[in-house]
């Protein structure tokens, strides 16, 4: 068995299956993990251990679906709940969906790092045992570097008055500005005229303070981020300086007496002025898209990928397209094929569909050229299940390679260079890894003097 950085023994494939050149070449690559939400090493060692570092946001959702009970739902996210107690909530409803990729990245993960290869009755007390065992200073380069063969992460981080993060672990860690709240309904001035101390009364006020932050971290982000598809469609209209200056006048008066358009309108104005700014610093500009984390409200209007069109032409800007804009990543593929500025991102979508992830990948060999896709992104708040996805989007690529090899359309050679590009040369380039990292050894921004509260 491969003993390269990425060679773990718990596969999603069997090896087998696989071409041998093909895998070696897949897991040999240090990857270059493009979207997470990772705690701070020194926050996640004072976090409770239970099952919820496996389970928060996503698995969660898959076994919900197969029919958890208000009771054992409300037992799971119980204040001060112990990990075993969790367990009671989840084992009726685990074997129906443990299958799903989901919660596949579980089983894996907890197969690599604490040799246990599913939750039973009988596996909780060790596996919990295990997890407080290795939870010490080092436990992310151990996950990270050592078990998944990652060689940093791009976090989005979300603290109160920052749009970055100073982090512990530099060089691991690099981090988008995130801008979601300038497209947001809530204009937060409070909390950005503390944090910055520009005065935002006015529209030119609030691009003072936008621009505070993209002059504190401009030289260490790999990119600006915004998640606004969960609450708002993704058109960005053209709105002109005046009716922008106007309608924020009406929106941040104290009465609000601007309406959803005239808000909406406001927010389109701000994300030009933020794609505008990131195509000057040479920021790609990473947007989410397609499918909503969570269960029972999803609005797919809200976050089809073709009404970016405006937004590829206008800007010289690289889009980075998350999540395949599952489930319309056939259109993401004929974006990216005609726009030369649009990165489909397969962060997240391994495990939201794997078989989609597969089709996706299958098309993209063909469709787009190797420098083109973003093979990786873990998009998680716990690094204990980035191993499992990890080595699905590993297989995954490893079998379309396979594929490719064995009906004679790719060389080995080929292959190799597709699964290097994919997981980690792509991302080295588009984000200016090297440079980011050199700026952020430099020294990091002084911490923001009156950050708000948190929520
Ligand atoms: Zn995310």
């Amino acid at each position: 068995m491969s003993r390269l950085p990425g060679g773990g023994q718990a596969r999603w494939i069997a090896p087998r299956a696989l071409d041998g050149a093909v895998l070696e070449a897949v897991d040999s690559v240090r990857i270059v993990d493009t979207h997470e939400h990772l705690d701070e090493e020194a926050v996640r060692l004072t976090q409770p251990n239970t099952l919820t570092k496996f389970f928060m946001y996503y698995s969660f959702c898959d076994v919900a679906s197969a029919g958890m009970t208000g009771e054992e739902s409300a037992l799971f996210w119980k204040a001060g709940v112990s990990g075993e107690d969790q367990w009671r909530a989840l084992r009726r409803a685990w074997p129906l969906a443990k299958h799903t990729g989901f919660c596949r990245a579980i089983t894996l993960s907890i197969k690599e790092l604490y040799g246990i290869d599913d939750l039973r009755d009988d596996t909780i007390k060790p596996l919990l045992r295990e997890v407080a065992r290795r939870n010490k200073p080092g436990v992310l380069e151990w996950m990270l570097r050592e078990k998944s063969g990652i060689e940093c992460a791009l976090v989005n981080a979300n603290d109160p008055g920052d749009l970055a993060r100073r982090t512990g672990t530099p060089g691991l860690f690099l981090f988008d500005l995130a801008v979601s709240d300038f497209c947001h309904d809530t204009l937060k001035v409070a909390s950005y005229e503390q944090a910055t101390g520009v005065d935002c009364g006015t529209l030119a006020g609030w691009k003072r303070m936008m621009d505070w932050y993209f002059r504190r971290w401009g030289n260490q982000v790999v990119a600006i981020k915004n998640v606004c598809a969960y609450w708002r469609v993704l058109k960005f209209e053209e709105v002109s300086e005046a009716t922008a200056a106007r309608l924020y006048g009406k929106w941040q008066g104290r009465k609000n007496r601007a309406t959803k358009p005239e808000m909406k309108a406001v927010q389109d104005y701000m994300f030009h002025w933020c794609v505008q700014r990131a195509t000057d610093l040479n920021l790609p500009v990473k947007l989410h898209a397609g499918y909503h984390s969570g269960n029972d409200y999803m609005d797919m209007s809200l976050f089809q990928v073709k009404d970016l069109q405006n937004m590829f032409r206008k800007y010289r800007a690289k889009f980075d397209i998350f999540h395949l804009s599952y489930p319309e990543w056939t259109d993401l593929v004929a974006l990216a094929k005609h726009y030369t500025n649009v990165w489909p991102n397969l962060c997240w979508a391994w495990i939201i569909d794997p078989e989609a992830s597969l089709a996706f990948c299958r098309q993209a060999l063909h469709a787009l050229p190797l420098n083109r896709v973003l093979g990786f992104g873990g998009d998680y708040g716990f690094a204990d299940v980035v191993y499992g996805h990890s080595r699905i989007a590993r297989d995954g690529i490893a079998l379309v390679l396979t594929e490719a090899v064995r009906t004679g359309r790719l060389t080995r050679a080929d292959a190799a260079l597709a699964a290097r590009r994919w997981l980690r040369d792509n991302a080295m380039d588009l984000y200016r890894i090297e440079e980011k990292r050199a700026a952020q050894a430099q020294g990091q921004p002084a911490p923001i003097k009156n950050p708000p509260a948190k929520k």
